[in-house]
């Protein structure tokens, strides 16, 4: 089964708490899932392997650790936008691939409408990225879509997820791990996260 990796830090449950907050406006919000959305990938990356490089210093040579691995950031549009600024501050030469879903607001299925990659994304590990597990619906359809590219490494980077989303996850895909920097009780019967912080597209680009 998939890790679930909660970042119960101090500052970022500060930050999260922030996020929560009703009276937090759109730039506020946005700066808060940015920073954080920098410390998920600083967690995220923690088992990135290492490899013995020879090197000259001003003082001697010396053999240091260096990594070749190559990454990619894939929000899930709307809301997952907001992570990549963040995420492109730890990892300057990710690449950075889209997926377009969103969730039928009747039967509150997903439903896939974009798919852009970067084209050697097989050789890349993956972030796929949004800042809400709620259902676990979306994500798990992304998942799929990005296994169905030829993507190996994936790992699920969000801010709030809940039992049902983490349970969806590991069912379906028991090879992703999922990071989140808080981990909430249930949903409500819109599935929305409880307490949560709201709709997060929304709250990010001021559309409500
Ligand atoms: N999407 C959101 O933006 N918020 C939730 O609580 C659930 C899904």
């Amino acid at each position: 089964m998939g890790k679930l990796v909660i970042l119960d830090h101090p500052v970022i449950q500060n930050k999260v708490s922030m996020l929560r907050n009703i009276y937090t406006g759109s730039k506020e919000f946005r700066e808060l899932v940015e920073e954080i959305a920098t410390l998920l990938c600083y967690e995220a990356t923690r088992d990135t392997p290492l490899i013995d490089v020879d090197i000259e210093t001003p003082i001697c040579k010396t053999t240091t650790k260096m990594t070749t691995s190559k990454f990619g950031i894939v929000p899930i549009l709307r809301a997952g936008i907001g992570m990549v600024n963040g995420m492109i501050n730890f990892l300057p030469t990710a690449k950075i691939g889209h997926i377009g879903m969103y969730r039928d607001p009747d039967t509150l299925q997903p439903v896939d409408y974009y798919c852009k990659l970067p084209v050697d994304s097989h050789e890349r590990e993956m972030f796929l990225v949004d800042p809400m597990l709620a259902t676990g619906g979306t994500a798990s359809m992304s998942i799929t879509n990005l296994k169905e590219n030829g993507v190996r490494k994936i790992k699920f980077l969000c801010i709030i997820a809940c039992p049902e989303g983490v349970k969806k996850l590991q069912k379906d895909h028991p090879d992703v791990d999922i990071y989140t920097a808080a981990y909430d009780k249930m949903l409500n019967d819109k599935a929305y996260i409880v307490p949560g912080l709201g709709d997060a597209g929304d709250r990010l680009f001021g559309t409500k």
